[in-house]
């Protein structure tokens, strides 16, 4: 690809980093590692039409790209340094090279994180990029520790960005620019999952919804879950624009939240209540780790609430 493009790409996302030896320009990125660190390195790929809207901006795209893969560095605790981005274009427009680039500068800025490399070619549009991020040795925040009687929690609200896409698809549903946002510039819970190092007793960032995410938890740590419907937090955009059973279906199964579902020792809930809410983004309490396998639903009266092929109102309360 033209080296201009990738010139401007540089240009606009140029943080530099001690420890950025050598970065964009040569045939590979040279980086030093801090001493007694070790990588927690994830990639993520959106595909047009299946991560994002057709018609989504150049800007959006590329923050969303790198947000959904500092997600994965939050989900282990680890403090984000650099990232690779490789992108499949149509066409090599500046415009949307601009675009795409300042999107994700501006993310990246908020972590004084490096764009070291990447790579740039013809085709379908496809946008993968490859985060690095330090953690110190046995810190990460594994899927695997989950213990009955440790609470499940999770940060900030659950099933915006659901709604925020049923908005873009659905033409009379009003396009309600909140949801929207967090549908098109998801804000990943880095600090909170640096919070969490040493206190969280597993966790994963909700990318798939939050029954597929925590049902990876619980099948990685041998145990079941039990989640309280009326609990999950659900932001006032969502409860205002949506009926009640509908937001519980996206606040369960909607996905693209890129909120962090974790689980404590219960005598340590409300103290990391606490601490996340200075953090600005809170965290609630949703349910509990229990013996057995698989996540489960309750209702406020404890019953076990079934999905069914309307989703989950007739059980709702
Ligand atoms: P090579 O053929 O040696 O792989 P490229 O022409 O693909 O070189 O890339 C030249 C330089 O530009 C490399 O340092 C590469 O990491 C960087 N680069 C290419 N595409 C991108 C991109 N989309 N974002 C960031 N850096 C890129
Ligand atoms: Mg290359």
């Amino acid at each position: 690809m033209e080296f201009d493009l990738i010139g401007r790409i540089r240009q606009r996302t140029d943080t530099p980093r001690d420890d950025v030896i050598t970065g964009i320009g040569d045939d590979a990125a040279v980086v030093a590692v801090p001493a007694g660190r070790q990588l927690a390195v994830a990639i993520d790929t959106l595909v047009e039409g299946i991560h994002f809207p057709v018609g989504t901006s150049p800007a959006d795209i590329g923050w969303k790209a790198l947000a959904v893969n500092l997600s994965d560095l939050a989900a282990m605790g680890a403090t984000p340094a650099w990232a690779l981005l490789a992108l499949s274009v149509p066409a090599g427009d500046a415009a949307f090279f601009d675009g795409l680039a300042d999107g994700f500068a501006q993310l990246a800025a908020s972590y004084r994180l490096s764009l070291i490399g990447g790579d740039t070619t013809r085709g379908p549009l496809t946008v993968s990029v490859a985060v690095h991020g330090f953690v110190a040795p046995g810190e990460a925040l594994l899927r695997s520790g989950a213990r009955v009687g440790d609470v499940v929690m999770v940060t900030g609200t659950l099933g915006d960005a659901a709604a925020g896409l049923r908005c873009l698809d659905e033409p009379d549903i009003t396009p309600y620019a909140a949801l929207i946002e967090r549908l098109n510039r998801p804000v990943p819970r880095v600090s909170a999952g640096q919070a969490l190092r040493g206190i969280a007793t597993a966790c994963i960032d909700v990318s798939d919804g939050l029954l597929a995410d925590l049902a990876h938890i619980c099948t990685a740590s041998g145990v079941g879950a039990d989640i309280d419907a009326p609990m999950l937090p659900r932001s006032s955009a969502l409860l205002s624009h949506f009926d009640e059973a509908v937001t519980l279906e996206f606040a369960l199964s909607g996905g693209d939240d890129y909120e962090l579902c974790f689980t404590v020792p219960a005598d340590q809930a409300a103290e990391v209540s606490a601490d996340l809410a200075t953090l600005g983004c809170g965290a609630t309490r949703i349910g509990r780790i229990v013996e057995g396998q698989g996540v489960r639903v309750l209702n406020a009266d404890g019953q076990v609430l079934q999905p069914s092929r309307d989703g989950w109102d007739h059980f709702a309360s």
